[in-house]
């Protein structure tokens, strides 16, 4: 394909974005073989650095970007759109309540979920990275009524990522012989990162770790690990989140390899019990164009108990977000 991919990129001048933005540049997003225009949307007080990111941007001179546009209004931002990267959101600072962290981030992805409605492409795949992710492709979803739901996900590639890379220590063993593990539920220190289907080079992962491990080192790791980057780097993961939001619209686009699947949050259909409409990570399959929930697997009571705790904290959140009127 010689005509461009639009993907626009929020937050674009943090972090998240600094370590995401010449990875999609260099072609390691969409392929190769696709050339990329890059929207850039930030707060206004932020397109001086977006700016600047820009001209490091030009300066690569990557044959494969085709032109970057900076923004500080969502609806240009996402005008023609392929691939909407949402990273920026408003963290939680010491003291607020969650009706404010969700208020402000209401005010940032109903506006961009609007903005998708209005004016991106028929194909738009939408990625939240800014947290709390999963609320918040919930709210923007619920901005859009003519994309299709299945459009908006929210990243929990990374915790599935932390979770290969804590098993294949634990086992000794590479990272790419593990099949099957799954992150379910919301991407918070509530998901359920789960080994019961996990195999490594063909053998259950349960048969090879000890259960107290699993439950009081591996669970408690994976879910903690962003806590621990900060305590330990002084600042938030970055380049890792960069890593697994590319990740998840490679997957998307390529599609799972054959005899695996992978975690995302989606828009649930009622499956596992988890209330449709919400936005949970569940294992996932792609067909290079949509997402397809992993069926048929049966939870012990042990799995059940935790993927219903995480559930339960995303039907808070949604509740939370309907009496504030944000969805
Ligand atoms: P980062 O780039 O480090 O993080 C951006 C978002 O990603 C945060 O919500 C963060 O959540 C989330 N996130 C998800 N997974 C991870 C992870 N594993 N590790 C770290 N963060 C993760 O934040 P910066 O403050 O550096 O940059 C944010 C930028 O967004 C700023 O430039 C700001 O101006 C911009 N912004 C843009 C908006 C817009 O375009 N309309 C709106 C709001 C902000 P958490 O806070 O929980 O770590």
């Amino acid at each position: 394909a010689t005509t461009p991919a639009v993907v626009t990129v929020t937050g674009a001048a943090g972090q998240i974005g600094y370590a995401l933005l010449f990875r999609i540049a260099s072609g390691q997003l969409l392929g190769p073989d696709t050339p990329v225009r890059l929207r850039l949307l930030e707060v206004p007080q932020a397109v001086r650095a977006a700016e600047g990111t820009a001209m490091e941007l030009d300066d690569c001179a990557f044959p494969l970007l085709a032109g970057i546009d900076i923004f500080d209004d969502a609806r240009p931002a996402f005008d023609g759109a392929n691939v909407g990267l949402l990273v920026g959101a408003r963290p939680r600072t010491a003291g607020m309540e969650r009706g404010d962290l969700l208020s402000a981030n209401g005010g940032i992805f109903g506006p961009q979920g609007a903005a998708i409605n209005a004016g991106a492409a028929s194909d738009i795949k939408v990625l939240v990275v800014g947290n709390p992710a999963n609320t918040n492709a919930f709210i923007a979803a619920a901005h859009a009524p003519d994309v299709p739901a299945e459009r908006f996900t929210a990243m929990t590639r990374l915790d599935h990522n932390r979770a290969l890379a804590q098993l294949a220590a634990q086992t000794g063993k590479p990272v790419d012989s593990i099949r099957h593990l799954t992150i379910w539920g919301n991407h918070s220190a509530t998901q359920f990162p789960d080994l019961t289907r996990a195999t490594v080079d063909g053998t259950p992962a349960l048969d090879l770790v000890d259960p107290s491990w699993v439950s009081d080192t591996f669970i408690p790791t994976v879910a903690k690990r962003g806590a621990a980057i900060i305590e330990a780097r002084g600042a938030s993961s970055a380049a890792s989140a960069a890593n697994a939001a590319i990740d998840h619209i490679r997957t998307w686009v390529d599609g799972t390899p054959e005899g695996d699947w992978t975690s995302a949050g989606v828009v649930s259909d009622g499956s596992y019990g988890v209330p449709e409409g919400i936005v949970s990570s569940f294992p996932v399959t792609s067909d290079g164009t949509s997402w397809s929930i992993v069926q048929g697997l049966e939870l012990d009571d042990d799995s059940r108990a935790r993927l219903d705790a995480s559930v339960a904290e995303l039907v808070d959140e949604r509740e939370a977000v309907r009496g504030l009127g944000l969805a």
